[in-house]
C-alpha cells in the first residue's frame, strides 16, 4: 500500500495545483445525468493508475474517468496543461499516450483484486472550493478490503486516511506516518455528530430530517460536506452517523468508486455500514451497487436508526 499511498499524495498535489491555477470544468454524461469533470480528475487518476500498473500489473481497476473522455472532452491546450502538471509532480516528463494508457489501465479486466478509484470525489465541491476527496479502494473477491482517502479539506489542513492490517490510520496529507483511529463510542443524541451531502440532488434532505426526528436525534449536530470525507469522519470518530437516503422515486445507481475506499476506512475502524433496510452493501455486482442508500455509523444506535429510516421510507413525501 505504501506505493499507492505515495501516488495518492502526488494526486493531491495535482488537484491542489489545478484548484489554485487552472480551474475549468467540462460536463460529461453519466447515465442519464450530467456530471462536472476537471483536468484534475484526469491527472489524479493517471498518477494513481500509473503506480498500480507498475506495482500490481495483474490487478483489475474500476475507475471513474477514461482515456477516451480525456481525448474527446478536454481541449488540446488543457491536455498539454495536464501533462505539464503531472510531469512536474512526478519530476519527469510524460506523454499524452502514457497518460491515456494509465487512465485506462486495468479497465474491463477481471481479477481477484480490483482497485476502485475515484480521482476526485465530490467534484462539485472541488469546483466550488468546498470539500473533496481522492479515493483509492481495494476489493478482494468482490469484498471491501483496503482504502486510502485523501481529504484536503479535513480540519482545514487536510489529512490522509488509510487502512493497514485491519486498522484505520490518519496521517498528515503531504507526508509522514499515520496514527491509529477508531470509531466513536458516543450514544447520546446531544453528543451525536451527523454528516450528510451538501448537494440536494444526491440524497433526500427531507427524509434524513424526518429520520433524525424519528430516531430521537433532532438535537444532534448536523454537518453537511461533500465527498467520501464523510466516511473518514465516521471512521476516525469525528462523526457518529452518515446517512444517504434516496429521494422519492429516485433510481440512481450508486457507483462503487464513490464508496469502496470510504467503506474500507469505516469497516477497519470497527464501524457499521448497511443499506437503508439494514442489509450489508453488495460490492460484487460490477460498477454499481444494487443498494438504495447508505447508513454508516458507530454502530451504537444503528438498529434504531434503521427502524426510523424504514418508518420514514414508508411515508409518502
Ligand atoms: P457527496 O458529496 O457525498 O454527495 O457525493 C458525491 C458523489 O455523489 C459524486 O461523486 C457522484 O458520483 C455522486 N452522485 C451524483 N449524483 C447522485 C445522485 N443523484 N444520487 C446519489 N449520488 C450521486
Ligand atoms: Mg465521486
Amino acid at each position: 500500500m505504501q506505493a499507492i499511498i505515495s501516488a495518492v499524495r502526488d494526486a493531491v498535489k495535482v488537484c491542489r495545483t489545478v484548484q489554485e491555477h487552472y480551474l475549468i470544468s467540462n460536463t460529461k454524461s453519466s447515465g442519464n445525468s450530467k456530471e462536472p469533470v476537471t483536468i484534475a480528475d484526469y491527472g489524479s487518476q493517471a498518477i494513481i493508475c500509473r503506480t498500480i500498473q507498475s506495482v500490481y500489473p495483474d490487478d483489475a481497476v474500476v475507475s471513474e474517468e477514461s482515456g477516451k473522455q480525456f481525448l474527446e472532452l478536454v481541449s488540446a491546450e488543457q491536455r498539454a496543461t495536464v501533462l505539464e502538471i503531472i510531469g512536474e509532480v512526478l519530476g519527469t516528463p510524460v506523454t499524452q499516450d502514457e497518460v491515456v494508457s494509465w487512465l485506462d489501465f486495468g479497465k474491463g479486466k477481471s481479477a481477484k483484486r480490483t482497485w476502485v478509484i475515484d480521482p476526485i470525489d465530490g467534484t462539485k465541491g472541488f469546483i466550488a472550493l468546498r470539500h473533496y476527496a481522492i479515493a483509492c479502494g481495494l476489493l478482494i473477491d468482490g469484498k471491501v478490503a483496503e482504502g486510502i482517502v485523501a481529504a484536503p479539506g479535513y480540519n482545514d489542513e487536510g489529512a490522509l486516511f488509510y487502512t493497514r492490517d485491519g486498522d484505520t490510520y490518519r496521517a498528515p496529507i503531504a507526508e509522514g506516518e499515520g496514527e491509529k483511529v477508531g470509531i466513536s463510542k458516543r450514544t447520546e443524541s446531544s453528543e451525536f455528530v451527523i454528516v450528510q451531502s451538501v448537494e440536494k440532488a444526491h440524497a433526500s434532505k427531507s427524509r434524513m430530517q424526518l429520520t433524525r426526528e424519528h430516531a430521537g436525534l433532532d438535537n444532534a449536530v448536523l454537518n453537511e460536506l461533500d465527498s467520501m470525507e464523510k466516511y473518514a469522519l465516521v471512521a476516525c470518530g469525528d462523526a457518529d452517523l452518515y446517512m444517504r437516503l434516496p429521494s422519492e422515486g429516485a433510481n440512481y445507481a450508486h457507483k462503487i468508486w464513490d464508496h469502496v475506499a470510504g467503506a474500507a476506512l469505516v469497516y477497519n475502524a470497527g464501524g457499521t455500514i448497511t443499506d437503508i433496510d439494514g442489509t450489508p452493501l453488495d460490492f460484487s455486482q460490477g460498477d454499481t451497487l444494487p443498494n438504495l442508500g447508505m447508513i454508516v455509523s458507530n454502530g451504537q444506535r444503528h438498529d434504531s436508526i434503521i427502524e426510523a429510516v424504514q418508518a420514514v421510507m414508508g411515508e409518502s413525501m
